[in-house]
């Protein structure tokens, strides 16, 4: 059997997302490179057309992942989230977000396209010039800092090579002073 057939059988013959009864196709979720049974739902045009186009976005056609968001198949739950948090300035979405739950390794397949991250939301490092910091940047100090469990204090103008930046955090950098791996607050830093 095709994908096809294999879709509709696991769904029952209804989209997987509106429950919709007609005009199927399958949707490889992206980024896949396997597609698949695990990385494919069974969805109608109507669906197909708003995920693949987020100006198309109609907010009520989506009050269905109040139902489908609860589907078993991590392929489902993932477009659900997606679409979800594409339309999370509607409210009634952040409450069905709220309530869903997804295994870590679900959730980051979820993420991996940056649905719903909007430009502000993005963690931008800066030094104290506000000069964006990347990966592999060098920095200088622009003040005495006390390296923390240790007794030595990295001076001001200590040059920090190849920073790397905290994933988690705009204000931490971490970088080596001399043989010494540090964090350090962006703040007092200033790119070279
Ligand atoms: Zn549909």
């Amino acid at each position: 059997m095709g994908l096809l057939e294999d879709l509709i059988n696991r769904s029952g013959s209804n989209c997987e997302l509106c429950g919709a009864t007609a005009n199927f196709s399958t949707y490889e979720v992206p980024p896949v490179s396997s597609g698949g049974l695990d990385g494919s739902l069974l969805v109608c045009d109507t669906c197909k057309n708003q995920i693949e186009n987020p100006g198309a976005m109609d907010a009520n056609h989506w009050r269905c992942l109040n139902d489908s968001m609860w589907s078993e198949h991590n392929p489902v739950k993932v477009i659900a989230w997606r679409m979800l948090s594409r339309l999370k300035s509607e409210g009634w979405t952040q409450d069905l977000l709220d309530m869903m739950y997804l295994e870590d390794e679900t959730l980051n397949w979820a993420k991996a396209t940056g649905e719903g991250l909007l430009e502000s939301d993005k963690i931008i490092h800066r030094d104290v010039n506000g000069v964006i910091l990347e990966n592999g940047d060098n920095v200088v100090l622009i003040k005495d800092l006390k390296v923390k469990g240790s007794s030595m204090i990295a001076k001001q103008g200590t040059p920090v090579r190849r920073i790397s930046l905290d994933k988690e955090n705009a204000e931490y950098i971490e970088g080596k002073v001399g043989a010494q791996q540090i964090v350090i607050i962006t703040k007092y830093v200033k790119k070279t």
